[in-house]
């Protein structure tokens, strides 16, 4: 690992200002993506700029009836939290499908949103990549990409997001606070991170110098009926291969609303609107929800090896829609 500096911000502005002061500087959160990175060379920043002491730690109800989620508050702390566990189990469910108990209690808000993909030829730097050396090629594309998108990908890049918790946040209509270098602005989690297009070294929306502040989520009472399930290789300590996150509103046997988005099949957290459409005013059953991935899925452009993830994609949506009925 390359010598660098560690830095404790004292307070949001000096944050700011050190890392836009210093083009090797990155934040560091609990450091179990980032340091990992270091360690194998992927990440190599010259200084690191504590951002876990701001004051961003708590869950505070907001006017609306929603909750803001400090960016520094523990994936372990957000998963626990009654509130999130009542109004927005999906979310609680998402956190705990991740990681590991110990990573959790280290994992926080703002570092798990940004945590970067796990696609095996961007984490070895004997490889080429143009998400870690932009030019360089994809060769996921016509290698390993058994695990990759199916969804929204380039020629440039097929890898995925590995957020859990991302997934949930973006079916909730979450949005994430910021703060940087040319003030305050909210972002949408849907519109956070990016499609990789011609520029996969690009995650997310984010400007150098932005630091994540608070997720804030909006009330939606139907979400107390809401589940996120996540299908992987093994039982714990693996990223997802599909996951789904939804919330049903179902009346007098008629599906009223839905939040659904995907995980683990495109560059970002999908948020599956055309399901949702096709689901309002349809008898709550299985022959909607599969109606209702299919709307969804025929955006699917799968590659040699990951075909499999559109069937998987549908059962696992059918299912979990099952699940939730009353
Ligand atoms: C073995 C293992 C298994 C895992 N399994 C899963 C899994 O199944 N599902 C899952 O979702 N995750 C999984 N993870 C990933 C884990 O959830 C992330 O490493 C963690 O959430 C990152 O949070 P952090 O605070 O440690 O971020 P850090 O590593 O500190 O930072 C990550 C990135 O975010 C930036 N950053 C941090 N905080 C801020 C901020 N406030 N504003 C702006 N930028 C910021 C950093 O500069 C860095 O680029 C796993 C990790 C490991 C090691
Ligand atoms: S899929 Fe993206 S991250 Fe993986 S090798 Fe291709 S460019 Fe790199």
């Amino acid at each position: 690992m390359d010598p660098f500096r560690y830095e404790r911000a004292a307070d949001t502005a000096a944050a700011v200002a050190t890392i836009d002061a210093s083009p090797g500087a990155k934040f560091l959160g609990g450091g179990t993506n980032l340091v990992d990175l270091m360690r194998l060379g992927v990440e190599r920043p010259d200084l690191l700029v504590d951002v876990t002491r701001l004051g961003g730690d708590t869950i505070d109800d907001i006017a609306d009836g929603g909750l803001r989620i400090g960016a520094a508050v523990r994936n372990s702390d957000l998963a626990a939290d009654p509130r999130v566990c009542t109004r927005y189990p999906m979310l609680a469910q998402s956190l705990l499908s991740g990681a590991s108990g110990q990573l959790r209690n280290l994992a926080t808000t703002g570092g798990n949103l940004l945590q970067r993909t796990r696609c095996p030829y961007f984490q070895d730097v004997t490889k080429p990549c143009n998400k870690r050396e932009p030019g360089t090629g994809c060769p996921a594309r016509e290698g390993e990409h058994r695990n990759l998108a199916i969804l929204g990908h380039s020629q440039h890049c097929v890898a995925t997001h590995p957020s859990d918790m991302a997934v949930a946040l973006a079916a909730l209509d979450a949005s994430v606070h910021v703060v940087g270098p040319a003030g305050k602005r909210a972002i949408p989690v849907v519109d956070l991170h990016r499609l990789p297009g011609d520029e996969p070294e690009r995650d997310t929306m984010l400007e150098r110098g932005e630091l994540i502040v608070a997720v804030e989520l909006p009330a939606l009472a139907f979400a107390e009926r809401s589940a996120y399930r996540k299908v992987r290789e093994r039982a714990s300590f693996s990223f997802a291969l599909v996951s789904v996150a939804a919330a049903l509103d179902v009346a007098d046997g008629i599906v009223h609303d839905a939040r659904i988005a995907f995980g683990g099949l495109a560059h970002k957290p999908w948020r599956a609107f055309a399901a949702e459409e096709a689901l309002r005013g349809e008898p709550a059953g299985e022959a909607a929800f599969a109606a209702a991935a299919d709307a969804e899925l025929t955006q699917a452009q799968p590659l040699r090896d990951n075909a499999y993830k559109v069937a998987l994609a549908k059962a696992t949506l059918v299912q979990t829609l099952l699940e939730l009925l009353p």
